[in-house]
């Protein structure tokens, strides 16, 4: 308690406003730099998001540790490494991208992450508390580039497509096949995909109107489901 109050970081006021998120945020994304993100506009994406916005009061604290952290409804905000590996491989090399599908906004925070390096992100909730709280959590950053919409997205968002790049962040046993029709030339698909226990991060590339598929790490995700819930 006494090392609260006088540490600095622990600034009793405003402890996730202004200067005290900001060093901490600074402090996560340099460990980004270090895990083998290199992508700078993703850096940069990463430090102009404050993540402490998109979780609950308790766990402010841990906001900004890297790790994932429960949002409720059995879900989960991703861990910060990998939304940034997620995006970097959405990005594949590109500083701006026009179109973004999203699939389980969650918290809203990956969101956030992909707003400010798309003209415009579509995103799909299935828990429609969620959706709304997510929706709450992106108007209060002032993020005005984002369509969210509560349902179930496993199938993509085919009306708003083609898209330069379709993220899912929770993990279905196989991706829809239908998911490839909605990627532009040169887009790319990332997703975990597998089990409850055992998923793989894969992406896929869209060049020449022929897809390839890539593998990229383990992950741990919540399971994509069917339908949608209040
Ligand atoms: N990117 C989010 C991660 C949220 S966890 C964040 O950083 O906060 C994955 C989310 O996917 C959950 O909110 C879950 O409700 C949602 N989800 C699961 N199946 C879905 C489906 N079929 N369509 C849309 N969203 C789904």
């Amino acid at each position: 308690m006494v090392e609260r109050m006088t540490n600095p970081e622990f600034d009793t006021d405003n402890r996730f406003g202004g200067f005290v998120s900001e060093r901490a945020r600074q402090r996560l994304v340099e460990s980004l730099r270090d895990k083998g993100i290199t992508s700078e506009p993703v850096l940069a994406a990463m430090s102009s998001v404050a993540r402490h916005e998109f979780v609950e009061e308790a766990l402010k604290s841990r906001a900004y540790e890297d790790t994932a952290l429960p949002i409720g409804y059995h879900q989960t905000i991703s861990q910060p490494y990998v939304v940034a590996l997620m995006t970097e491989i959405l990005m594949a090399g590109r500083s701006r991208v026009t179109r973004v599908l999203e699939i389980g906004a969650g918290s809203g925070f990956q969101t956030a992450v992909l707003a400010r390096l798309s003209s415009r992100v579509f995103s799909v909730e299935r828990v429609g508390a969620l959706a709304d709280r997510a929706r709450e959590h992106l108007q209060k950053l002032d993020i005005r580039n984002v369509s969210l919409r509560h349902g179930d997205g496993t199938h993509g968002w085919p009306t708003r497509g083609p898209f330069d790049g379709i993220m899912l962040t929770a993990a279905p046993e196989r991706v829809s096949e239908s998911l490839y029709s909605q990627l532009a030339e040169g887009g790319v698909l990332v997703a975990p995909e597998g089990d409850t226990y055992q998923q793989r991060l894969l992406y896929w590339t869209k060049t020449n109107h022929s897809i390839l598929r890539h593998k990229s790490i383990s992950v741990v995700f919540v399971p994509l489901r069917p339908g949608q819930v209040q």
